[in-house]
């Protein structure tokens, strides 16, 4: 397991990490089998998600603050209780399969770390289990 770095700005951003997870897969034995991102973290969470159209991220983003509100009587002192139900909502890993060391990912699929209590340092790991070719 190795363990990418992402940086965010804003309280809510969801960055495609796409490149920087296949870039941590080509450094590494050409296997096949699956790659686990996981995001060790209880208000930032991951996601397989359209990647194509901005205008898709700021649906998810608007439709978000409707489901989980900032603000609503949250019990939990810290003040960010939307970000953890957000969090949740989302999760904390996916899985997508690798051939030969290359991610294979569908057409308009991309991996975004997905932000909720930002601006903040984060940690993202990757694994990939599987046989190594040939
Ligand atoms: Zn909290």
């Amino acid at each position: 397991m190795d363990t990418l770095q992402v940086g965010t700005r804003q309280r809510v951003e969801f960055i495609d990490i796409t490149g920087q997870v296949s870039q941590w897969l080509a450094g590494q034995p050409p296997v096949s089998g699956v790659l686990t991102v996981f995001v060790p973290h209880t208000t930032a969470g991951i996601m397989i998600y359209e990647n194509a159209d901005p205008d898709v991220i700021r649906d998810l983003t608007v439709q978000l603050d409707k489901l989980v509100p900032f603000e609503d009587n949250y019990r939990h002192a810290e003040g960010n209780a939307a970000a953890h139900i957000k969090a949740t909502f989302i999760g904390s890993s996916v899985q997508a399969p690798v051939e030969g060391g290359r991610l294979q990912l569908g057409t308009w699929q991309g991996i975004f770390f997905c932000e909720f209590d930002g601006p903040r340092r984060r940690k993202v790991q990757v694994q990939v289990l599987g046989a190594v070719d040939g």
